[in-house]
């Protein structure tokens, strides 16, 4: 077990997915938690589903679009545990339309949450790091960030986006020993995928080397790493979690 005892944990997007096992692994390794989803009612749901688990986190749903908002939520965060030290931007949408078929509209959805708020969120939580004289911010990537996708460009053009943000964060802000990393996931097994039949799920499993898909544990389990002592020399990385999938 990594001990990550009282760290004050945020994870953005934490409602389900990739994010409630980031949570749920940050819970087992005693963390603090606090997730952020979208609606009040899709944080409740996931707060009672973790409870029933045996898991105690704290749920917010600011509009992460506006700073404002963020900023306020993330003060009340910081008066009532005194710290803030780990945030994780997992928070996504994708897309997959051909570029005639999508609007500007859709594209700056896109740009809007997968990278306009993870700037927010930095923002707001780098004086208390700073204050504190350290702290971890991490980044959900995707594969896509490395090779494009041959549809929906606004999705790989975002998390190009995320890695620029990443690399350069690291560099701003690793004289005030908060590191910024992120982990690049490949296809992971979150409801959408599971869902899908078996005749789609075989051509892309022939696609990864390592020969399956993701779990959303594999990739919760790099983000422990990434946040914990143990990583305590790695800043700037986009650490690929993909079975070595190459497309
Ligand atoms: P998901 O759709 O299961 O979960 C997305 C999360 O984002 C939810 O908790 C939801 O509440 C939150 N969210 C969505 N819209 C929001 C909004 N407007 N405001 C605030 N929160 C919002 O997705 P997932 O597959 O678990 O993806 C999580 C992250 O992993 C994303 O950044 C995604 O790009 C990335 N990713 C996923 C895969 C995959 O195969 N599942 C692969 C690579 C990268």
């Amino acid at each position: 077990m990594i001990d990550l005892e009282g760290k004050v944990t945020i994870v953005t997007g934490g409602t389900r997915g990739i994010g409630i096992e980031i949570v749920k692994t940050f819970c087992e390794n005693n963390a603090k938690v606090i997730l952020f989803g979208s609606r009040k009612e899709t944080v409740k749901k996931a707060l009672d589903k973790l409870k029933e688990e045996g898991f105690e986190v704290k749920g917010y749903y600011p509009n992460l679009n506006d700073f404002e908002e963020v900023n306020n939520v993330m003060k009340e965060i910081h008066d009532e545990f005194g710290h803030i030290d780990i945030l994780i931007n997992n928070a996504g949408i994708s897309a997959n339309k051909k570029i005639e078929d999508t609007e500007s509209s859709d594209f700056i959805k896109i740009m809007n949450l997968n990278v306009n708020a993870i700037f927010n969120t930095s923002k707001a939580v780098v004086p208390f790091m700073k204050e504190q004289k350290g702290g971890v911010i991490l980044n959900t990537s995707s594969m896509v960030s490395i090779y494009g996708q041959p549809s929906g460009v606004g999705y790989p053009a975002s998390k190009f986006a995320v890695n620029g943000l990443t690399k350069s964060l690291a560099r701003e802000l690793a004289p005030a020993n908060i590191r910024v990393n992120a982990v690049a996931p490949g296809i992971t097994k979150t409801d959408m995928v599971a869902s899908l039949p078996e005749e789609m799920i075989k051509p892309l499993i022939a696609t990864i080397p390592l020969g399956r898909i993701g779990e959303p544990k594999d990739i919760a389990n790099a983000f422990l790493f990434l946040a914990s002592p143990m990583a305590s020399y790695i800043t700037g990385v986009v650490l690929q979690v993909d079975g070595a999938a190459r497309n």
